[in-house]
């Protein structure tokens, strides 16, 4: 029997390592450890990795998603669409600017949120909608552009687990009036610790996330706003800039590998696979799979040695910080089907041929 971790850091492809060590060392030697010119250049770097205009350095995906809402003038009073099926941090980022946050039902084959499933909750005070590319799959962002378009509302992406996804070609994060991204050290584009960004093609966005993140100020001790505390730390920009060259190798490597899962569970009847919708690139952040015995098959590959995780298993509605919101069990019931058959397979880059075919070999065991 060997070990298989959920995620591991491994020096893939071979180099990174010390590429980050040196780049890291240097940055150090500086001196400029707040805003040093390796926060400019790796905005820089990013802002053309997603084709878009501009891209502004945060301390983490969540300050992302508050500060594309507010600078989109999202507040009290407003309601922001979202899927239930997000990470907790989407809906959080809503209440903080004091609007309403609006849950919607994923796409059952996607698990995205659609145009469709969005647009029934419309209504005279929705302000926003927050496409999120979950797991690492665009969501179809004509139609949710278009609805936008039609109702007068703002778009956002919450890319935090799509970096380097696109859809009809067209990059992740630059199909919005802002998008969101997170350094979080798992995700696709990880930092050495927390980070995240902003990325816009409005002068206007980027002036006010600049100022935002930076206490409101634009010059030093002038104040035009009320803004916060929320810089990307100049030693992760050095590291995020190494990284993100390896990104475009990195992503191939997570799609070849689901493509051996793919591939290799396909005979077996009682799972749901991941399904990788026309014009959508598909970056795997998370590798879901779904079942009926989805606790029993966790609790199999654990004693297999195989870690796996649940995303999420508790849907936004349905957690006791959101019963203000007044939803109950039943309400949405795509997304709490999700919730309690979903489970995600190891997959990172430089997870060996002889882990993923441990994997397959258990996953097959169990339903044999
Ligand atoms: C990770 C994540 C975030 C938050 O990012 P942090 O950097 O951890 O604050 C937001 N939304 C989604 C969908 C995420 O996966």
């Amino acid at each position: 029997m060997i070990q298989v971790p959920y995620f591991a850091f491994r020096d893939w492809p071979e180099g990174i390592a010390q590429q980050l060590e040196q780049a890291v060392v240097q940055t150090m030697g500086g001196n400029q450890f707040i805003l040093g010119p390796e926060v400019n250049n790796f905005e820089k770097a990013f802002a053309k990795f997603t084709g878009t205009e501009y891209a502004i350095g945060v301390g983490n995906g969540y300050d992302a998603l508050v500060t594309c809402l507010k600078a989109l003038g999202i507040g009290p009073g407003d309601e922001v669409i979202l899927p239930a099926n997000t990470f907790i941090a989407t809906a959080n980022a809503v209440v903080q600017t004091g609007a309403k946050p609006i849950l919607a039902e994923p796409d059952k084959q996607t698990y995205n949120l659609t145009a469709a499933t969005a647009g029934k909750h419309i209504t005279p005070n929705t302000k926003a909608i927050i496409a999120v590319h979950l797991y690492g799959q665009t969501c179809q962002m004509d139609e949710l552009q278009e609805l936008c378009k039609r109702y007068d509302l703002k778009l956002i992406e919450d890319a935090a687990q799509a970096h380097g996804a696109t859809y009809k070609n067209q990059q992740a994060g630059s199909f919005g009036d802002a998008a969101a991204f997170s350094f979080y050290p798992t995700k696709n584009l990880g930092a050495l610790g927390d980070g995240g960004a902003i990325v816009t093609s409005d002068p206007d966005v980027a002036a006010y996330s600049y100022s935002y993140r930076n206490y409101g100020q634009k010059e030093k001790y002038h104040n035009q706003t009320i803004g916060i505390n929320s810089r990307l730390d100049t030693l992760q920009a050095a590291a995020l800039t190494v990284k993100l060259h390896h990104l475009p190798t990195q992503n191939a490597e997570r799609q070849r590998l689901a493509e051996v899962y793919l591939t290799e569970l396909q005979t077996i009847n009682e799972l749901i696979l991941p399904v990788t919708a026309a014009h959508c690139s598909h970056v795997y952040h998370i590798f879901n799979i779904r079942c009926n015995r989805r606790d029993e098959l966790q609790r199999y590959l654990q004693q297999q040695g195989i870690q796996t995780v649940i995303h999420y298993p508790v849907p936004i509605h349905l957690q006791p910080a959101y019963s203000y919101l007044n939803y109950k069990p039943g309400n949405l019931p795509v997304t709490e089907e999700l919730a309690s058959t979903s489970l995600s397979l190891p997959l990172f880059p430089g997870m060996t041929e002889v882990e993923q075919e441990y994997i397959i070999k258990s996953v097959k065991d169990f339903f044999r």
